[in-house]
């Protein structure tokens, strides 16, 4: 028995109320194969109600003066952390992370409805300067209009708020299209927005089963002004192609394939510690979760053993059980991709330190390799799971060089006591997030810029730069 009852919101809410769609769809719980509940599966049709509903809410939305916005996004972050818990629920039962790590997703993403409801109060015009003494500029900052977030599974919350918390700022209204798997969280942060109060059609979440054929409207229409994704980078090209015939503003945020740097003169203890959280949380389904790890050759066996031992005791199970600290895999695409990737670099020379069974379920065991060599899928597609694959180095140029070996740029991770090596190294990683001797650079974090470079994206999330990707700036120019 629970003490908090489960509820789920499971039609499409459209125009401030919740609708039927002619179909439904079943979320299942990874952690059993279990079916929740059945979702609307909503139509093309249900996409372009959506967009009417939006368009008449932007045109008075944009006139709130952003005090009051910041006003009710202040109450949706009261609501989001008084239903922290069952929130928490809904992630852990549709997509399987830990309780434990759904309550801390809980209090990361409504931080950004927090940290955005702030900034309303802070969203100032500029005076320029001109040459001529009759005249007189001015930088407007206004809302870009319409816009359409489609998010996905790993983080069935703080994806949607890190977008929706701005645009809801800026003055803009959101129609969410959430992953396939995880709607239930999303459903239930549309009811709180309604009960904090918010506009009618200024925030709309719609599932569906079919993104692409759902997706199509948004991309024909000009009145939705903005496009704002984070998955994948395949399908990141697709939308981003699609958005180019109607010029909308896009912010992608898209794979990652993170690597970690461990010099000879890393602090071990705290390395493992920091390496803990970045390789294991959301059973290693983050897009800035440590993908690879480049280790100095004179600590790597000690690295590979210490790292081993952690993995296998870390408890794997059920997501709802307190004690649980790896969940299963979110679905069986994603598990037959680590089992292929470990395959795959076994039958090229690896050798397997810890883990390495499917014991059934879309659970896998917490894994180390070493003797990881170029070449191997496992450096170059981003594993989404469970594993750590150890390669050594010898110089601080090769480490860096094999770093950058890769066509994405999120996140990277750094491990050194000496301070010359931190900036140097740091610098030259081309990537859009260096955590330094901090395997957790985001934790609690609403106000620090959050993208990538290279095939890893467009644009920033957090802070006054994920403000921004909602402002358009108009020049206003005036002879006096
Ligand atoms: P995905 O690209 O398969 O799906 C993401 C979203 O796109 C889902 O809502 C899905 O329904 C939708 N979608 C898929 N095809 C579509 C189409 N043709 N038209 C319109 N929508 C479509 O990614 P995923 O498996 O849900 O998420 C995992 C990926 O997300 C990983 O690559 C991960 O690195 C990335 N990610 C990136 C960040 C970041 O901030 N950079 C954060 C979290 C996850």
């Amino acid at each position: 028995m629970t003490a908090v009852q489960d509820k789920f919101y499971t039609d499409a809410f459209i125009a401030g109320g919740w609708k039927a769609a002619p179909r439904t769809f079943s979320v299942t719980n990874p952690s059993t194969g279990a079916e929740i509940a059945r979702v609307a599966d909503c139509t093309p049709e249900m996409a372009k109600e959506a967009i009417e509903a939006a368009v008449t809410a932007f045109s008075s939305w944009k006139k709130v003066p952003p005090y009051e916005r910041g006003k009710l996004l202040r109450r949706w972050f009261e609501l989001l952390m008084e239903h922290q818990e069952k929130l928490a629920r809904l992630m852990a039962l549709e997509m399987g992370k830990t309780i434990k790590e759904a309550r801390g997703e809980v209090a990361y993403a409504a931080g950004f409805v927090e940290f955005y409801a702030d900034e309303c109060s802070r969203m100032n015009d500029e005076i320029i300067p001109s040459k001529f003494p009759h005249k007189r500029g001015m930088a407007r900052y206004e809302a870009v209009g319409v816009v359409y977030a489609v998010t996905p599974w790993n983080f069935p919350l703080a994806m949607i708020t890190r977008k929706v918390g701005p645009a809801l700022a800026a003055g803009c209204v959101v129609i969410n299209k959430p992953a396939e798997l995880s709607p239930l969280t999303a459903l239930y942060a549309a009811q709180l927005w309604r009960e904090a109060g918010g506009p009618e059609g200024t925030l709309q979440v719609l599932p569906t089963n079919d993104p692409a054929a759902f997706s199509s409207p948004f991309f024909a229409d000009d009145r939705i002004r903005k496009l704002t994704f984070t998955g994948s980078t395949e399908v990141g090209k697709i939308l981003y192609r699609q958005s180019a015939a109607t010029m909308k503003r896009v912010s992608l945020e898209l794979g990652g394939h993170a690597p970690v740097l461990v010099f000879a003169d890393a602090d071990l203890d705290k390395t493992l510690e920091q390496v803990f959280f970045t390789k294991w949380r959301n059973n290693g389904q983050t897009c800035i979760t440590a993908n690879r790890f480049y280790v100095h050759s004179s600590i790597a066996e000690e690295f590979g053993r210490r790292l081993s031992e952690q993995a296998a005791a870390l408890i794997v199970g059920d997501a709802l059980e307190e004690s649980t600290q790896v969940g299963p895999l979110v679905e069986q695409q994603g598990l037959d991709k680590v089992v292929r990737h470990v395959a795959d670099a076994l039958e090229k020379g690896a050798t397997l330190m810890t883990g390495g069974t499917a014991p059934g379920g879309l659970f896998y065991t917490p894994t180390v390799l070493s003797g990881v060599k170029a070449g191997m899928l496992i450096l170059e597609e981003e594993t989404f799971g469970p594993v750590a694959p150890i390669v050594t180095f010898e110089t601080e140029e090769e480490a860096v060089q094999a770093a950058n070996n890769s066509a994405y740029g999120l996140s990277a991770y750094l491990f050194t006591s000496d301070l010359s090596r931190a900036w140097r190294v740091s610098e030259a990683l081309e990537y859009g997030i260096v955590g330094v001797n901090d395997g957790a650079p985001f934790a609690m974090n609403p106000q620090s810029p959050f993208g990538g470079v290279k095939q890893s994206g467009i644009g920033r999330e957090g802070g006054r730069w994920g403000l921004e990707e909602y402002l358009s700036v108009k020049y206003i120019s005036m002879g006096i």
